[in-house]
C-alpha cells in the first residue's frame, strides 16, 4: 500500500491551484492519498481536498501557520510523520511550500527533489535539466521522499467517485522557537485581466521590444483580444521593464494557455519550459533562425514594432 500527502498550501484561506494537481496525480499513482492544510481556512478546505481525492485531511486552522513562516509547519509534519508515516509528500513549487519542504528534508534526512514534472510513485520522478534540455528519471530512496512538483505539470480534475474525507485535527505542541521569521505584510502585485496561470490567452514580450516604453504594445494587444494576460521572458523583468509576477519560464510561472503568443522573444530553454504547453503557440521574432520558431506553431517573421500595431487595429476592426 503506497500512501501519498499531498501538501495544501493554502493563501487567503483556500488552497491554491496546483494543490488538485498533485492531488489529482496522487490518486494515479498511490493507493490511499491525504492532504494537510495548516493555517487559517483549513477547515473549510477540507470537503474540496475530498472532491478531488483525498480520503483523509489533517488540519489546523491555527493562525500560526499564516503568521510565521515555515517553521512551524516543518514542526507540525515532523510530528505527523512520525506518527502516520507516509511513503512520499507532494509539495507545489512556491516560496513557501519549498521552504517547508527544505527544512523538513533537514530535520528527517529525507530524500527531495525539487522542479519535479512527473512521477510514478513516491520513489520515482522526473526532471528536467541543462536548463530544459533533457529530462531525467530518477529513484529516490528513503521514506517519505519529499517530492517538490511544478506547478500545470498535470491537470486537475475531480475523483470520479469521492466521499467526505476524514478530518483529522492536528494536535501539535508549537515550541516557541518556531516563531521566528514574520510576515508582517502580504503585498499583492496589482494586475489588470485573467491571472496569468489561468488566462486561456497569453501574450508575452521579450527583449526585442527594444525599450520599456514599447512594451504598452503587449498590454494594447491585450486589451484588444480581451480576457487576454500580459507575460514577459526574465530579460525584460532583470531589467526593470515589468515586475516579476509577470515572467514566464523556469524561474517564473509556468502557463498551458490555449494561444501563447511570443512578441520579440528568443525561444531560450528556460523561457519555453514555462510556456511550452501552450495549445497553440505563435511568435514574432525578427530573425528567422530564432529558436522560438522551433516550438511555434504560427510563425511570424518581422519587425515586432511594426506587426504588432497593425494586429491590435486588425483585432479591434474585426470585433467592430
Ligand atoms: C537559471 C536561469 C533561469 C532563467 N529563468 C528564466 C525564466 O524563468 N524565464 C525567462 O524568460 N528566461 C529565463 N532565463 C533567461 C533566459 O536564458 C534568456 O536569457 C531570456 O529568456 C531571454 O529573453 P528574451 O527572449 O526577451 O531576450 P533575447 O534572448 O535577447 O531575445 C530577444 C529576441 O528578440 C528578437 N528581436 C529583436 N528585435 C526585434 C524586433 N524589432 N521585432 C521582433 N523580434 C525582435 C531577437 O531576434 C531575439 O530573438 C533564465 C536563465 C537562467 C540562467
Amino acid at each position: 500500500m503506497t500512501k501519498l500527502w499531498v501538501h495544501a498550501e493554502l493563501q487567503g484561506g483556500k488552497p491554491i491551484a496546483p494543490t488538485f494537481e498533485l492531488l489529482t496525480k496522487a490518486r494515479a499513482v498511490a493507493d490511499e492519498v491525504e492532504a494537510v492544510a495548516l493555517g487559517a481556512g483549513a477547515s473549510d478546505a477540507v470537503d474540496e481536498l475530498g472532491r478531488f481525492g483525498a480520503s483523509r485531511v489533517f488540519v489546523s486552522d491555527d493562525a500560526v501557520y499564516d503568521d510565521y513562516l515555515a517553521l512551524p509547519a516543518t514542526h507540525a509534519y515532523e510530528q505527523l510523520v512520525s506518527e502516520h508515516e507516509p511513503d512520499g509528500i507532494l509539495f507545489p513549487l512556491t516560496y513557501d511550500s519549498r521552504d517547508v519542504a527544505g527544512r523538513l528534508s533537514g530535520r528527517l534526512g529525507a530524500t527531495l527533489m525539487s522542479n519535479v514534472t512527473d512521477l510514478s510513485g513516491p520513489g520515482k520522478a522526473r526532471t528536467a535539466i541543462f536548463g530544459g534540455r533533457l529530462d531525467v528519471d530518477v529513484e529516490l530512496s528513503g521514506s517519505p521522499t519529499l517530492l517538490v512538483v511544478r506547478p500545470k505539470s498535470f491537470p486537475a480534475e475531480p475523483a470520479d467517485a469521492a466521499g467526505a474525507p476524514d478530518k483529522v485535527t492536528v494536535d501539535v505542541e508549537l515550541p516557541d522557537d518556531v516563531r521566528k521569521a514574520k510576515r508582517i505584510e502580504r503585498h499583492e502585485e496589482k494586475q489588470a485581466g485573467p491571472k496569468l496561470e489561468q488566462a486561456r490567452v497569453v501574450i508575452s514580450g521579450g527583449r526585442g521590444l527594444q525599450e520599456p516604453g514599447n512594451f504598452r504594445l503587449i498590454e494594447e494587444l491585450a486589451e484588444a483580444i480581451g480576457n487576454a494576460a500580459v507575460g514577459a521572458t526574465r530579460a525584460v523583468v532583470d531589467a526593470g521593464w515589468v515586475p516579476y509576477s509577470l515572467q514566464v519560464g523556469q524561474t517564473g510561472t509556468t502557463v498551458t494557455p490555449d494561444v501563447y503568443i511570443a512578441v520579440g522573444i528568443s525561444g531560450a530553454t528556460q523561457h519555453l519550459v514555462g510556456m511550452k504547453g501552450s495549445k497553440k503557440i505563435i511568435a514574432i521574432n525578427k530573425d528567422e533562425e530564432a529558436p522560438i520558431f522551433q516550438v511555434a506553431d504560427l510563425a511570424v517573421v518581422g519587425d515586432a514594432l511594426k506587426i504588432v500595431p497593425e494586429l491590435i487595429e486588425e483585432v479591434k476592426a474585426r470585433k467592430g
